[in-house]
């Protein structure tokens, strides 16, 4: 799945196959996102817009399969994480704690009568559900989280968050019309990594979905369920 940056005028990464990690699986949405971009002929568009064109100036976007973010979304020009938020069943709970455990975020209680979720804390990553033997913690939402405007170099700075889409086609869709605003309304001879510093990408309230706290502490309020 390796890619020719200079050839193709984009870069995609993405984390670990079959990790058990992971929230979403990133296969379909890489494939999907790579088409997606050759469509879009990047090579010769951002061609026309920058004179020399370099490496750097083409669009790196990163897929991880959780929040974990092993592929670092957070320093790339356009990062995606997969995320799921638990869903409490009505399922009999056998009280063997192991959710709490789990949770790294201290984000989840159990007392006598039920499991108790703090949202501003949960960042949906999906590893209580993973352990609970009952189903009393079942997959609820799943979707993808994407960030924008993360770069290394002289003057690093890690993304900003847009928000949650659910699906891969609305993240393909996300990442293509942050492209096409850079390409139309974008000076020429400016970086992608320039016109993402500035401008507002936030996903309106009413495309996110529910969620809580959102991992590199760039939550906005927005997010809050
Ligand atoms: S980002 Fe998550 S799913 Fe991907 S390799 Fe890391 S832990 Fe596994
Ligand atoms: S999904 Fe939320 S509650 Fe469950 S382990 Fe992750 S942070 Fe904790
Ligand atoms: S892991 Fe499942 S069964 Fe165990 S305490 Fe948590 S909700 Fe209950």
């Amino acid at each position: 799945m390796e890619q020719n940056v200079q050839q193709n005028g984009f870069q995609v990464e993405h984390c670990r196959s079959n990790c058990p990690k992971s929230a979403c699986n990133w296969q379909n949405l890489y494939e999907t996102m790579v088409n997606k971009l050759n469509d879009l002929n990047l090579l010769q568009v951002l061609s026309q817009k920058i004179n020399p064109i370099h490496y750097h100036h083409f669009p790196k976007i990163s897929i991880a399969g959780c929040p974990n973010g092993c592929s670092q979304p957070d320093i790339k020009d356009f990062g995606i994480s997969g995320y799921v938020v638990p869903q409490i069943t009505q399922r009999q709970c056998a009280e063997c704690n192991a959710c709490v455990d789990a949770c790294l975020e201290k984000a989840l209680q159990r007392n006598s009568q039920e499991i108790i979720i703090d949202w501003s804390s949960c960042i949906s990553c999906g590893d209580c559900l993973r352990v609970c033997p009952t189903g009393t913690l079942s997959a609820g939402e799943q979707g993808w989280t994407i960030r924008y405007g993360g770069r290394v170099g002289r003057h690093p700075r890690f993304s900003k968050l847009a928000g949650r889409v659910k699906n891969d086609d609305e993240a393909v869709s996300w990442i293509s019309e942050a492209l096409q605003q850079y390409i139309t309304q974008g000076q020429q001879q400016e970086r992608l990594t320039h016109f993402l510093e500035f401008v507002d990408l936030t996903l309106k309230k009413n495309e996110n979905v529910q969620s809580g706290h959102v991992s590199n502490g760039l939550i906005s309020e927005d997010q809050k369920p």
